[in-house]
């Protein structure tokens, strides 16, 4: 492979810049440009050393530096690398880098060290995507699972699974050598399924895990809806205990959307109180009930409320076909009244029972119901933070889904007592389908668009 150069840090002022160069010859380019202060031999320059001294364009001086050496294998790269520190600023390392270019570096595509570290088989091409998603990180959670990846949780986790789809291929050899012993070869069905069985559990904990990776990066978001007057605001009100939402008993007050953030157990809660839906003749509210139904569509859930103490109307009507397939909690407010005139059963083709909850907004009753049944909803008491192997890759996720699908139908393949041969078939999709997560069995032009995402240098 070529020797490669790069600007690893921020072009701009600053303490320090780092020129990278990674491959066979980057001792020797560094050689033509750097100055030691003390002289030393470039074929025996040990791995892990800095070297102090100046960088040269012919007799000019551009810059003091230190040079740090990595010698294969023993680098980010596995090859030969070395790492030029100088002042920062603009054009000190453009200088740098240009002179490592003109002595025979190519310039690095973006991504380029890191793709080099994954195609030598340092790392797989999980840890080498968690590199971008570190540094992408905004919050401590997203590093902390972004480290735990590069560390190999997840590959470590796809190993333990393509571990036991091992185990059935050999399962499958033997029943294919041995034809005869059909005891044996029932054995093994039995067997393979219930091997399957924990390779279906594995996966779907990872992807479950996806669905919470989302939650720790972007929060739930909530959609407050209801006819005018039903409490929303209210409610609202109650949840944020504190009086920052206008409470009226004029309706379309709240004609526009008023957003809040809370945070149930550590879980951001993203709060959208929408225009109460209405059928209204007026323009400007027609504006909000649009903003309505489109942030109903838009939510994770949906909590839609009532007033027990009326019947439902046509309006109320209109509520509930906003909640046909989404997550939704269905709120009866104003038990305080003592009056219900709602027949439950109209809830029937949106939420059963048990997410239908009964409360005064006004008094505070039932609020933490609510809590209690979004934390059930999400399963958010089990988002372990300190959790190791969160997925918060879409490839990853999709991969995975991908690979579900595979095993059910190898499952299907066994409870229908079809051959072991063409079962494999299906355990072989699994298996390159994990591939496409480790690197694998992945194209060539997939690696190309991952590693396109990377900044320079990296
Ligand atoms: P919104 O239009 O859905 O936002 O409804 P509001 O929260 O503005 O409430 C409408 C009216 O109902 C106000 O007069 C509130 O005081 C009243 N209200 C809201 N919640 C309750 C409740 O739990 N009990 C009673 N008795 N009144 C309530």
């Amino acid at each position: 492979m070529s020797t490669i150069a790069a600007i690893s840090t921020a072009i701009g002022t600053s303490g320090i810049g780092i020129v990278r160069m990674s491959g066979d010859k980057s001792f020797y380019v560094l050689n033509k440009i750097f100055k030691p202060k003390k002289d030393f031999n470039i074929d025996e320059i040990k791995g892990y050393s800095i070297k102090y001294g100046y960088i040269m364009d012919e007799d000019r001086v551009i810059d003091e530096v230190l040079v740090s050496f990595f010698k294969a294998p023993s680098s980010y790269t596995t090859e030969d690398l070395c790492e030029i520190s100088s002042h920062g600023g603009t054009f000190v390392v453009k200088k740098i880098l240009e002179l490592c270019l003109k002595n025979g570096a190519n310039l690095a595509e973006p991504g380029e060290f890191t793709k080099r570290a994954f195609l030598n088989g340092r790392i797989d091409l999980s840890q080498a995507e968690a590199v971008i998603d570190i540094i992408n990180s905004r919050t401590d959670k997203e590093a902390k699972s972004s480290i735990n990846q590069l560390e190999g949780s997840l590959s470590r986790q796809i190993g333990k699974i393509r571990d036991l789809l091992m185990q059935i291929m050999v399962n499958i050899e033997v029943s294919i050598d041995y034809p005869e012993y059909d005891e044996a070869n029932e054995i093994q069905s039995t067997n393979t399924l219930q091997i399957l069985q924990e390779v279906k559990e594995n996966l779907e904990s990872l992807e479950k895990s996806f669905e919470n990776g989302k939650i720790i990066k972007e929060g739930i978001k909530l959609a407050l809806i209801g006819k005018p007057n039903a409490g929303k605001s209210s409610l609202l009100n109650a949840i944020l205990q504190e009086e920052r939402a206008i409470v009226t008993a004029v309706e379309g007050t709240t004609r526009d959307t008023i957003e809040e953030d809370v945070s149930i157990n550590g879980i951001p809660l993203h709060i959208i109180d929408t225009a109460g839906i209405r059928n209204s003749t007026n323009e400007v509210e027609k504006i909000g009930i649009e903003k309505s139904r489109k942030m109903a569509q838009d939510a994770d859930l949906i909590i839609a409320i009532f007033d027990c103490s009326t019947e439902l109307t046509n309006e109320d009507l209109e509520i509930l076909k906003l909640l046909i397939g989404k997550k939704c909690i269905v709120v009866l407010n104003k038990v305080d009244l003592g009056i219900n005139k709602v027949n439950k059963s109209a809830f029937k083709p949106v939420a059963d029972s048990s997410n239908i909850i009964e409360i005064s907004a006004k008094e505070g009753i039932g609020i933490e119901k609510i809590y209690d049944k979004i934390t059930e909803m999400f399963n958010i008491n089990e988002i372990s933070l300190d959790d190791s192997t969160i997925v918060t890759n879409v490839r990853h996720k999709n991969i995975i889904v991908k690979a579900i699908e595979y095993t059910n139908n190898a499952i299907d393949d066994i409870k229908k007592n079809v051959p072991m041969d063409i079962m494999s078939i299906s355990v072989k999709e699994i298996l390159e389908e994990l591939g496409k997560i480790t690197g694998e069995s992945v194209s060539d032009e997939i690696i190309k668009e991952i590693f396109s995402n990377f900044c320079l240098g990296k």
